[in-house]
């Protein structure tokens, strides 16, 4: 499908991984987001070492948030995000599992959508302290449909911990 935006768009997406080197693998993320069409990387948050959520025995994960500038509709960069994933060795879908890399479609300038299969803006962004902290860092004045400011959404203290690397 041809994207006939005329003005860019300012899109956020979530980086994870806990596999094969997790920095290594969020680097060849980033660089694989710099390869989609029509779309640009203008900032890449800090890396974050988050201890896993949920019930799976697993290694921390590295995690960060890119901003990226795009004529692409929601639709399309949900696209490219599951191919990058699929190129970049991604094999396992375990719930709360363990992971090469993860690509969440955060948000997408102020599109709300709700389908089966994607949902923007991202549902656990606000639950998140993975995601929230390298937003903040990112785009503090960022207005989230649905949330309101990234600066003014709160950090959970009951989460696991959360560390920014250097
Ligand atoms: P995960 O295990 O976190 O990679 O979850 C992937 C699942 O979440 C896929 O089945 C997607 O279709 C679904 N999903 C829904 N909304 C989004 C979104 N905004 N970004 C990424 N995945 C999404």
């Amino acid at each position: 499908m041809a994207s006939d935006a005329t003005e860019p768009t300012s899109v956020f997406v979530g980086i994870g991984s806990n596999m094969e080197n997790p920095r290594v693998q969020v680097q060849r993320a980033v660089r694989a987001l710099g390869g989609i069409r029509e779309t640009q990387v203008s900032a890449v948050s800090s890396l974050y070492l988050s201890a896993p959520f949920g019930p799976v025995e697993q290694p921390d994960f590295v995690n960060a948030v890119a901003r990226l500038t795009s004529f692409l509709d929601p639709r399309q960069i949900f696209g490219h995000l599951q191919a990058i994933e699929k190129s970049l060795g991604r094999v396992r879908n375990e719930r709360w599992g363990p992971r090469v890399i993860d690509l969440d479609l955060l948000v997408h300038g102020m599109t709300v959508m709700h389908e089966d299969d994607l949902t923007v803006p991202h549902p656990g962004i606000a639950e998140r302290n993975f995601v929230l902290l390298p937003l903040q860092e990112l785009a503090p004045d960022l207005e989230i449909p649905g949330l309101g400011r990234v600066a003014d959404l709160a950090v959970d203290e009951n989460e696991p911990r959360i560390s920014r690397l250097d």
